[in-house]
């Protein structure tokens, strides 16, 4: 039986990882089926702190696991199909094989909304990129159109901080008024590099055939009229799902199924199993937040085996 399991391998799971195997728990990291989560598709990572020149999310992801196995963390590449939460050990079952587990990490991260246009994902990380602040900064969205799709707080986050790069963000919105709260709403129409295109979809992003970023198709879902927009880069911003559907009916989540746990613990509505980074937090959503959840879950986890086993 293993003594802590973690499920998910971003910055989260990874930093878990690392403090129980300092621990001498000789944690088991289930990878899921993007090892490294979603930073890995990220191209640099310029906000993780001890990075002066930034760092690429593959190697940022890749380090933290190196970092964590020196102290004895075990990687599987495996990806959890069902868990039992109900009685101990924790029983989860992974790619058809059983796993018992004393306490459980759940570090499944979340996973950003796509469009679903064509051009999309072949452009991704071309100029389609799904996070302002990782990827905002970078050189070819410097001075250039860029596009934001999304009307909620998320849109007007990215749309705002956009403002200090691009040299016009358009915000396309499917409707005539914004979701997001008003003040962040107020603040963003009121920024002379913001134009707001209402009523419209993105139906396309081009250009595959020239691997990046050039312009995007759209469509007025009002009047039918298409035309094509000019643009560098393509911020899709229309909100994100937490990984938590096989945890359904076992751990207590929010409406929109983030993971809750205790006001200053890690620990859910089951005693044992502990949770850490996006899959618990539609708030911060940044790497060095992932990775500070990661090491409370990792010291609660620890605590709790300690009084266990007292
Ligand atoms: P959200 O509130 O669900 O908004 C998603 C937006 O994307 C909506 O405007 C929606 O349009 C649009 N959308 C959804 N699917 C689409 C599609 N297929 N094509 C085009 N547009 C689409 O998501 P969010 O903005 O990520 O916010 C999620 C939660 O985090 C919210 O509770 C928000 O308040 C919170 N948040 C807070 C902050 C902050 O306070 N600093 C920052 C970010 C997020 P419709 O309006 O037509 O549905």
């Amino acid at each position: 039986m293993e003594k802590v399991v973690i499920i998910g391998s971003g910055c989260a799971g990874w930093t878990a990882a690392l403090y129980t195997a300092r621990a001498d728990l000789k944690p088991l990291v289930l990878t899921g089926r993007q090892p490294g989560g979603l930073l890995t598709t990220t191209s640099i990572v310029e906000n993780f702190p001890g990075f002066p020149e930034g760092v690429d999310g593959y190697e940022l992801m890749t380090r933290m696991q190196k970092q964590a196995e020196r102290f004895g963390a075990r990687a599987s590449f495996g990806t959890v199909e069902a868990a039992d939460f109900s009685q101990r050990p924790f029983v989860l079952t992974v790619d058809g094989e059983r796993v018992e587990a004393e306490t459980v990490i759940i570090a499944t991260g979340a996973s950003h909304k796509h469009l679903g246009v064509p051009g999309e994902d072949l452009l991704e990380t071309k100029g389609v990129t799904y996070c302002a602040t990782c990827d905002g900064a970078l050189p070819f969205f410097r001075n250039q159109p860029l596009v934001v799709v999304g009307g909620g707080d998320s849109a007007c986050e990215e749309a705002t901080y956009l403002t200090r790069f691009g040299s016009i963000i358009y915000l396309v919105h499917r409707r005539d008024s914004l979701r997001a709260s008003k003040i962040m709403a107020e603040r963003l129409l009121a920024n002379p590099k913001v134009k707001p295109i209402w009523d419209t979809a993105v139906t396309e992003v081009l250009d595959v055939a020239q691997d990046k970023v050039t312009a995007v198709k759209l469509k007025n879902l009002k009047t039918g009229e298409e035309s094509i927009l000019p643009c560098a880069g393509v911020f899709v911003a229309i909100g994100h799902g937490p990984n938590t559907e096989i945890f359904k009916h076992q751990i207590k989540t929010d409406e929109n199924g983030f993971i809750l746990h205790g006001l200053h613990s890690t620990m859910t509505n089951v005693p044992g199993v502990f949770v850490a980074g996006d899959c618990a937090d539609h708030v911060y959503r940044q790497a060095i937040t992932s990775a500070g959840a990661g090491c409370a879950a990792a010291i609660d986890a620890e605590r709790f085996l300690a009084a266990q086993n007292q």
